[in-house]
């Protein structure tokens, strides 16, 4: 058995038997684990508010070689995330980074990657209620770029010649972005993207900020980036919570 300390965050968490509970967490060092908090239930003392969904902190776990589950022995919480609870689209949004984590992020050491999730979910913790959405693309986009399954934008997928900013491209999910005119017309599917919506992804995958101000826009955008995970899922297990979110109920932005 051995020690592991590194920075992690809850994504996941279910109650196991009468006292303890399995949490589900990304680690800067070792991917994402499935931990047991063994006495979570009973003693509020022992892990306290730490292991609340999305909160942050310095993780000590007990691996052993060959088990799928280890033990976690003290969370120390550096960043509790608790205004993700107070907005419901907050919530859905943090509940889908955490969903397509779990779904792509294995159990490899990958900083960088940690660090996007990271961002992300503090990102969509402060954003705005009009703009929590589109921050919330931003962050997924941005950890897709991490894990390199970015799709291409300004050169074609298929024959990889540049593409004009400012001209309406073919986006198509099996080659894996977007199309040149000639490579676009070829294509058996695909959808139409304005420069606009490009210019949002473009920004998006290199971590830049980008404001979309039609739900129009956003529901294209949500519409976009399912395809594009069920394209790149290795399984067709339904992607729940991502569900959720991008069919929130619609009170003007402000939910
Ligand atoms: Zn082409």
């Amino acid at each position: 058995m051995s020690l592991l300390v590194s920075d992690a965050i809850v994504l996941h968490s279910f109650d196991y038997l009468e006292s303890s509970r399995i949490l589900k967490i990304v680690t800067r060092d070792a991917g994402v684990r499935s931990v047991l908090a063994r006495g979570a239930r009973r003693s509020k003392a022992r892990f306290g508010s730490a292991l609340d969904l999305y909160a942050q902190g310095t993780a000590e776990l007990h691996v052993k070689p060959g088990r799928e589950l280890d033990t976690l022995a003290a969370f120390e919480v550096t960043r509790s995330r608790s205004q993700l609870a107070l907005q419901l689209a907050r919530f859905t949004g943090a509940s889908a980074i955490a969903e397509l984590t779990l779904r792509f992020v294995r159990d490899a050491a990958d900083p960088t990657l940690f660090d996007a999730i990271a961002a992300a979910l503090d990102e969509i913790a402060s954003s705005p209620p009009d703009r929590t959405r589109d921050v919330t693309l931003a962050g997924a986009w941005r950890v897709l770029s991490e894990l390199g399954v970015a799709p291409t934008i300004d050169i074609c997928a298929d024959c990889h010649s540049p593409i004009e900013a400012e001209q309406p491209a073919m986006f198509s999910h099996p080659s894996g972005g977007a199309l040149c005119n000639r490579c676009g017309r070829l294509a058996r599917s695909g959808r139409t993207l304005p420069p606009e919506a490009r210019a949002a992804l473009r920004a998006w995958l290199s971590g830049e900020d980008f404001a979309l101000h039609s739900a129009q826009d956003i529901r294209a955008h949500q519409r976009l980036l399912r395809e594009f995970l069920r394209e790149h899922l290795a399984d067709d297990r339904p992607l729940r919570a991502f569900d959720v979110w991008e069919n929130d109920e619609w009170t003007g932005g402000a939910a």
